[in-house]
């Protein structure tokens, strides 16, 4: 069984008078263990549909299941509660709490979770070891990814769920980062789909699906996804 599908997704935003579709039928299939990578222009629909899988945004219409359960039925707190067990974000801007230690933003991920990673050991596996005590303001911004990452995956989640997560850094820093997310999918397995408009980060995935205007066009297969290390930024 996939660990995610979709069917015919769909998805409106009003503000005031007007409508705008931003999904316009989404059909998604998503294997377990697979590292995907959406990618599409600015605009497309690439963040409302990662914001929809992670349970943050509803469903206007079609279906959505996590597994066999059924997300598109779901109300507010059984939405809250299947995030809580199942799902690790990241975003493109760290999101950490900047009266908190790394360590500290960790451990408050840890505390929601019923089977939590150990924090400290977290962040030492993301290379961070040194820098437990630190805050936010006083990291780079590719130590500040790396709490984050730190902080989605110590609750052990199935699913990874990335937005541009080196939308805002350097290029060697966002390869260190690419390097460690696709190093953890090889070696725990997690399901990772990650949403970039960089058309180079998608030679680092095990597929690759085109979004535009709201519904997927061109769908590949990477049969040697590269390293990070070896792509031509
Ligand atoms: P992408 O991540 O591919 O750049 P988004 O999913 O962020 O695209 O946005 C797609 C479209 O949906 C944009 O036109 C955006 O303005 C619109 N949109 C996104 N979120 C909202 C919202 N909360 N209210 C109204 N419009 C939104
Ligand atoms: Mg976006």
């Amino acid at each position: 069984m996939p660990i995610l599908r979709s069917h015919q997704l769909k998805k409106d935003f009003q503000v005031g008078e007007t409508v705008t579709k931003v999904l316009k039928g989404v059909d998604l299939t998503i294997e377990e263990g697979e590292f995907v990578v959406i990618l599409g222009p600015s605009g497309s629909g690439k963040s409302t549909m990662l914001n929809i899988i992670g349970g943050i945004e509803t469903i206007t219409s079609g279906e959505l299941y996590y597994r066999d359960e059924p997300i598109h039925e779901m109300k507010t707190k059984d939405l809250i509660e299947y995030r809580r067990k199942h799902i690790g974000f990241v975003f493109q801007f760290y999101n950490l709490l900047p009266n908190l230690s790394a360590l500290e933003n960790v451990q408050v991920a840890a505390e929601l979770s019923d089977h939590p990673l150990d924090a400290g050991e977290m962040l030492e596996r993301v290379g961070l070891a040194d820098r437990k005590e630190h805050y936010p303001s006083g990291m780079s911004g590719g130590q500040q990814q790396r709490v984050a990452i730190a902080r989605a995956l110590c609750k052990n989640p199935e699913l990874l769920l990335c937005d541009e997560p080196t939308g805002a850094l350097d290029i060697k820093t966002g390869e260190e980062v690419l390097t460690l997310l696709t190093e953890y999918n090889k070696e725990h397995g997690t399901t990772i789909i990650m949403v970039t408009h960089n058309v180079l980060i998608a030679q680092i995935a095990d597929r690759v699906i085109h979004f535009r205007d709201g519904v997927i066009g061109e769908v590949e297969h990477n049969e040697h996804p590269l390293h990070p290390g070896e792509v031509k930024w």
